[in-house]
């Protein structure tokens, strides 16, 4: 059916899935977009909307100390075992392709200071990382107003989203108007778990719809960027991705790595599967998990009640932390005193709510650290001495077992001393487990995006980006806006390439 046969395929609607679609749309390619909600923007549409694109006119403008050669030191550093072709792609394109988004009058960035995440060669002060302007939602197109994805904590709670869209939510409401404007076809509620070949070639897809199957074609290339397969509990078991489904940070129903599997029925290579973006997460009394960074105060014990690392560590950093020894540290808990009101000193997405948490036990309180270990069910003298311990170290300002306080992350979201004396009760400790932001295994693709086989041969017609596909930084999470930058750069380059640009 005419209808259904199209240049590009894209199936997926987060960061990197759109700016491929709005790349194909604006160069005249026929684009339908696939994803499987009833909402677009995946967990892209939750994120702060960051996008590491070293290089670009917008650092400059910025006055930020930025450059594709101190990036390149940077990733030189921190990658283990790089696939120097696919660094160097990023590298070259992440420039080239803020540009070609801010020649659109519908797109504009803005310099975000946010702390790269290592203290390494190539690091730029207060970071290079760029977001896409805030915009009215009454300045969309009214059918790419009603499609963005909420904010995570109204989108769990089943409410509408912000009359003003920021950080992933005007990434994905930028990049949907752009597709509509430009003649691009989105349809949710689109499942993809087959693909259509001819002759070796990727041609299509295939949808389950309503609970029926249909066929869409490419002519010239599908683009899977569809996410991860946080979502899927039995993948991440098979795969060994420390964490759980129930504590994902993908919004409920989505990445489920179907399209994956589907590449690999092809004989599609992968890499990196046991790996993720990582961060502890505030257990919810749903069983949920949540998303914690920028500690103002209180400390982080194991089951024993001891400390294990720095609490202002980076996310990944110190989900990487959690993960090194479950047993104890799944769950952490983070303990903290009453001086913010019996809030959580740090920023949690979401929170939840203090009366709920208390009840069901996700969060203890009590007016002794004696009594709260009680509470937690950890030793008391144990928990005692480590909270002594700091508060000494609060005194000194000087944190001799983890170094909290010396790096500028650290620091970032106090402003001030982060070495605060745990000591006005009420005395509080919330359940912390190990969540992320996504698994970042999947296919493996060269620097034009195309997904490979093992022994390195194309699967012509098909492509993969983001958390579809296996990171380019590794293992590594080096710095904020790594995952959408890199799959918005590897979703252009795929257009480009499916374009005959290159
Ligand atoms: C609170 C929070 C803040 C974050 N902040 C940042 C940040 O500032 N910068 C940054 O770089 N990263 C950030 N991240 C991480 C980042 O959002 C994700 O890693 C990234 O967006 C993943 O992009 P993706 O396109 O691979 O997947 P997603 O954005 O999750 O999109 C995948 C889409 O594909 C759809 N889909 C899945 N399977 C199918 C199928 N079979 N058929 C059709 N559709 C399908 C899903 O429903 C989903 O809509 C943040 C994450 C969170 C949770």
């Amino acid at each position: 059916m005419a209808d259904d046969t199209f240049d590009l395929i894209v199936v997926g609607s987060g960061g990197g899935a759109l700016t491929g679609a709005a790349l194909a749309a604006k160069a005249g390619l026929s684009v339908v977009v696939l994803e499987k909600t009833d909402r677009c923007g995946g967990t892209s549409a939750y994120s702060g909307g960051a996008c590491w694109l070293p290089g670009s006119a917008v650092q400059q403008r910025a006055g930020n100390a930025d450059s594709t050669e101190s990036a390149r030191e940077y990733l030189g550093h921190l990658l283990e075992a790089p696939d120097k072709d696919r660094v160097e792609a990023f590298l070259a394109h992440a420039p080239e392709l803020v540009a070609e988004l801010e020649a659109d009058p519908g797109f504009e960035f803005e310099w975000l200071p946010f702390p790269e995440y290592f203290d390494a060669p190539g690091r730029v002060p207060m970071g290079r990382s760029i977001q896409p302007v805030k915009i009215r939602r009454d300045a969309l197109p009214e059918a790419a107003a009603a499609l963005v994805r909420p904010p995570v904590e109204q989108d769990r709670a089943g409410l509408a989203g912000r009359r003003t869209l920021t950080g992933g939510q005007a990434l994905i409401g930028r990049l949907l108007a752009l597709v509509f404007r430009d003649g691009g076809t989105v349809r949710t509620g689109h499942r993809v778990a087959g693909l259509l070949t001819d002759g070796g070639r990727v041609t299509g897809v295939v949808a389950t719809v309503d609970g029926a199957s249909v066929e869409l074609h490419a002519r010239r290339g599908v683009l899977l960027a569809s996410g991860g397969f946080e979502g899927e509990q039995s993948l991440r078991t098979r795969s060994g991705v420390p964490g759980q489904a129930a504590w994902t940070m993908a919004p409920a129903g989505t990445n489920t790595g179907e399209p994956i599997q589907a590449a690999r029925s092809l004989g599609a290579d992968t890499a990196l599967l046991d790996q993720g973006w990582f961060c502890p997460g505030p257990l919810q009394p749903d069983g949920r998990g949540s998303f914690a960074l920028g500690v103002r105060s209180g400390l982080i014990v194991d089951a024993t009640g001891v400390r294990y690392a720095n609490e202002c560590l980076p996310y990944d950093r110190f989900g990487r932390e959690m993960a090194a020894d479950p047993s104890r540290r799944v769950p952490s808990w983070f303990v903290f005193d009453g001086r913010e009101g019996g809030r959580l000193p740090a920023i949690a997405m979401p929170e939840g709510d203090e009366a709920e948490h208390l009840a069901a036990g996700t969060w203890v309180r009590a007016g002794t650290i004696g009594e709260l270990a009680a509470a937690m069910g950890v030793d008391g003298p144990a928990l005692a001495a480590t909270v002594d311990r700091f508060n000494g170290f609060a005194a000194d300002g000087v944190d001799p077992d983890f170094g909290r306080d010396r790096d500028e992350y650290d620091t970032f979201f106090t402003g001030g001393p982060t070495l605060v004396p745990l000591d006005t009760p009420p005395f509080t400790a919330a359940r912390f487990v190990l969540s992320d932001l996504g698994t970042k295994g999947g296919l493996v693709t060269d620097a034009h995006g195309r997904v490979l086989r093992p022994d390195g041969s194309v699967i012509d017609g098909l492509y993969a980006s983001g958390n579809a596909s296996a990171s380019v930084v590794g293992a590594v999470y080096p710095a904020p806006g790594v995952p959408l930058g890199t799959a918005m750069v590897f979703a252009s380059l795929a257009v480009r390439h499916l374009s005959g640009n290159v």
